[in-house]
């Protein structure tokens, strides 16, 4: 296209919901990618383009509030312009706290801080993803987003999506039905929610001949440098596998320590359970 054309083609104005949306049909679009010829690097573009739109969608809703609120430093006047910084995403978290408190709570059950995670991980290392879990996570987040256009923002959400992805659209609220399930206070793979109850009846560990009883989440042997007076870790579910405070961790769980000598248990010399063969498929943990 020559420069003149393009000039012709004037300027490109979509509105701050309208951008989310139309990160959103992205989104979708290498999300159809992915699954028609199983490539991660589908995977990689249709989660970060929905990570964006769950940041605009957010922004969008503090901008109704007070159009100042999505700028980071509002307590200076500044003239605004198109060059103002925007706030961070972790300000915005916390503004956008402020203003929907528990309605905020109920849709967002650590779905909000799974999106960041997948982002910074696609972002700043390198890339793992697996299946199905990664499935499980997107059709988690379109949840979110659909909730949240609908619940917070009044918004139809099926009219936004563009005509040729309502199929794809339809077939992800379907799985999310079937098999995602509110567990822990997180949503999660039906499957995994099956194996944190298994995993139950694995209460002891024998290392050496002797029989120890596992370390729980959230035990005093697992936070001997916890911080007194922080939010405890184990009011949320654990990063690593989703049991929640009290259960035994899905064994091969990075923050599951080793009942004899308070090492990681994974990485420990009491026992190797890789040679044991017991790591759990499920280890790497998804929400
Ligand atoms: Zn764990
Ligand atoms: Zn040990």
């Amino acid at each position: 296209m020559k420069l003149q054309e393009m000039k012709d083609k004037s300027v490109l104005k979509l509105s701050l919901l309208e951008n989310a949306f139309d990160f959103l049909n992205c989104s979708l679009d290498f999300f159809v990618r992915a699954r028609n010829q199983d490539s991660q690097k589908e995977w990689k573009f249709a989660i970060l383009n929905i990570v964006h739109a769950i940041e605009l969608l957010l922004k969008e809703r503090l901008r109704r509030e007070h159009e100042l609120l999505i700028y980071a430093n509002i307590d200076k006047y500044k003239p605004i312009s198109r060059q103002t910084p925007t706030v961070t995403w972790q300000v915005l978290i916390e503004r956008i706290k402020y203003v929907l408190g528990n309605d905020l709570e109920k849709i967002d059950a650590g779905r909000i801080d799974k999106a960041r995670e997948l982002r910074n991980q696609l972002v700043h290392y390198d890339i793992e993803l697996h299946f199905p879990e990664i499935y499980h996570e997107y059709a988690n987040l379109w949840n979110f987003v659909r909730e949240f256009t609908e619940k917070i923002l009044g918004e139809n959400f099926s009219q936004r999506i563009n005509t040729e992805l309502q199929v794809e659209n339809d077939d992800l609220g379907a799985l999310f039905f079937e098999e995602i399930v509110y567990y822990n206070s997180i949503f999660m793979a039906k499957e995994l929610k099956d194996d944190i109850l298994q995993e139950q009846l694995n209460t002891h560990i024998t290392i050496d001949g002797i029989e120890y009883q596992r370390i729980k989440y959230g035990d005093p042997e697992e936070h001997a440098n916890f911080e007194l007076g922080s939010i405890p870790y184990f009011s949320h579910p654990c990063g690593d596998c989703s049991v929640g405070k009290g259960q035994v961790h899905l064994i091969g769980c990075d923050i599951e320590r080793c009942p004899k000598c308070g090492e990681q248990l994974l990485s420990d010399k009491c026992v190797d359970l890789h040679v044991e063969g017991v790591v759990h498929p499920h280890r790497a943990g998804y929400q």
